[in-house]
């Protein structure tokens, strides 16, 4: 990794002329009356962006891809990223940029056709009649990212709002100021006020932001902020997108590959140090592989790591001291409750580094059982017969994702049939969040709507029925309802 590149004085280089709100820089109530001024701007502005063409929304999502084709932008970003949480560079373009570009690409393919009115069949009871759905967009839409993959998830919803002919305020994370200070002035440079703007801030610009009249809410974040944003939004009936976490469950049977999957496994588990919405949360492993697989885990810790993970330039470090001090104790917690630490348990405060941990004999007492981990820990239960799994998964609420590493089809069926997941992967990991084009979502706690392509689109649309009639009519089942219109009632009963 560059060093040099990944100064501070690289990162924050707001262009004078340019106006940003940010609770850092001026008074709460200035920050206020500014979210106010845009707010009404973007309001002014809805019209003439419901009537923008398909051509003219992909130019503006295109404008995003040619700034970060821009090396000197990459590199900021990278920076940026290595100045919130040392997020390897690497992994910066694998998992924030490339994804995104792949959204663009799906975006700028499929727009066309996507918006395109759909014509319905009416049936031969309603001869006469037309019917078709217009997308029509949804308006003035809130996205409020978190901070894990502070870009991505900020940048991804703002793409298909803009496919949809919405406008966005975007709010991205106060725990990546860095980042968020680059998409500030990338969407300041990029867009007027009145089609996108970011607003940075914390609770309390959120809390202004949600009491406002919205289209449509995007919300990525955790479960217990979900809630909030749901009652908010209920005050003027907002739609919403809660893009949620939970804990994603990870089950290895006896047919398994094991040596692959544990490549994989550890590869879903510790990128981004853990701090992954869909990263495996616990393991569920049949008994009589356990010692094969906690062996074959920790050589793939030393093959991606080293011997001291925290020499390794691939490990990103947890985001705050608070999300640090709860990770150390969701350890020391499981030590006391008997588990066993087979792997890492490493950790220094300086740094906010908590080495890559596996902790045997986990059980539901554990904190590590009771809430999602984000970050860098794999607790291990164990499993006699497949139907015993889902028991162990049906306790708890219902996981963003659900792993099943397994060649049997029966199994993989039996597993599927008897839970319930935003999605799932077979044999792979984070692969749900991965392909542009497959629905990714939650399912209650987990999450509410789907987002990625067409379905990404939808989200902030306003599928509009249109129905007309052409020729024809049903005069005849008007009153006065004689008994006539009681027989042709009768006959439709039986043609419909
Ligand atoms: P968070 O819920 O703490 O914060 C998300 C956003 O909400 C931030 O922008 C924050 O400023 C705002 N916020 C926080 N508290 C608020 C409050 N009281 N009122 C109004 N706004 C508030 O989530 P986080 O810590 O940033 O992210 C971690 C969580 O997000 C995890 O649960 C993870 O699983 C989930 N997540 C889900 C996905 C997904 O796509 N499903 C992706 C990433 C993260």
């Amino acid at each position: 990794m560059q060093l040099d590149l990944l100064r501070t004085e690289n990162l924050k280089k707001i262009p004078k002329h340019m106006s940003t709100i940010s609770s850092s820089t001026l008074t709460s109530e200035s920050v206020y009356q500014d979210i106010d001024r845009v707010y009404e701007k973007q309001v002014n502005m809805l019209q003439a962006l419901k009537n923008a063409s398909v051509k003219d929304r992909i130019k503006k999502i295109k404008k995003i891809k040619s700034f970060l084709q821009q090396e000197e932008h990459l590199r900021k970003l990278e920076a940026a990223f290595f100045a919130d949480f040392k997020k390897p560079a690497t992994e910066v373009q694998l998992t924030e940029v490339l994804p995104l570009l792949g959204h663009i690409s799906e975006i700028t393919k499929n727009l066309a056709r996507w918006n395109r009115p759909q014509p319905l069949e009416v049936g031969l009871s309603f001869t006469g009649l037309n019917a078709k759905v217009v997308y029509e967009p949804k308006g003035q839409v809130l996205i409020i990212a978190p901070w894990n993959y502070p870009f991505l998830l900020a940048m991804y919803p703002l793409l298909y709002a803009i496919a949809a002919g919405c406008s966005v305020l975007l709010k991205p994370s106060e725990l990546t100021p860095a980042t968020s200070q680059f998409m500030d002035d990338m969407l300041q440079q990029l867009f007027p006020d009145e089609s996108v703007k970011a607003v940075q801030g914390a609770i309390p610009e959120t809390t202004h932001l949600l009491d406002k009249k919205w289209g449509h809410i995007f919300f990525t974040g955790s479960p217990m902020v979900g809630k909030i944003v749901m009652k908010a939004a209920s005050k003027h009936l907002a739609s919403v997108s809660l893009e949620l976490g939970g804990k994603s469950p990870c089950v290895v049977d006896d047919s398994a590959r094991l040596k692959a999957v544990a490549k994989r496994i550890v590869w879903g588990k510790f990128v981004n140090a853990g701090q992954t919405c869909l990263a495996p949360d616990y393991l569920i492993v049949q008994e009589d592989l356990k010692a094969d697989l906690l062996r074959l885990l920790k050589q793939e810790i030393n093959t991606f790591y080293g011997a001291s993970a925290q020499k390794s330039e691939s490990l990103a470090r947890i985001i705050s001291d608070k999300h640090y001090q709860r990770l150390c104790a969701m350890i020391e917690d499981a030590q006391e409750k008997g588990g066993q630490i087979v792997e890492g348990g490493v950790f220094d405060d300086s740094d906010r580094y908590i080495a890559p941990t596996i902790i045997d004999r986990a059980v539901s007492t554990m904190q590590l059982m009771q809430e999602e981990i984000f970050g860098p820990i794999l607790p291990v239960m164990t499993f006699q017969k497949i139907e015993d799994v889902p028991d162990i998964i049906n306790q708890m609420d219902k996981p963003l994702s659900m792993y099943i590493c397994s060649s049997k089809n029966a199994h993989i069926d039996y597993l599927i049939a008897h839970s319930s997941a935003g999605g799932t992967v077979v044999n792979d990991f984070l692969m749900g969040a991965a392909i542009p084009s497959v629905p990714f979502g939650g399912v209650n706690n987990s999450g509410i709507g789907k987002a990625y392509g067409k379905h990404g689109f939808i989200e902030f649309s306003n599928e509009r029925a249109v129905i007309r009639r052409s020729f024809g009519h049903i005069h005849f089942l008007y009153p006065p309802y004689t008994k006539r219109v009681g027989r042709i009632i009768q006959l439709l009963k039986r043609i419909i």
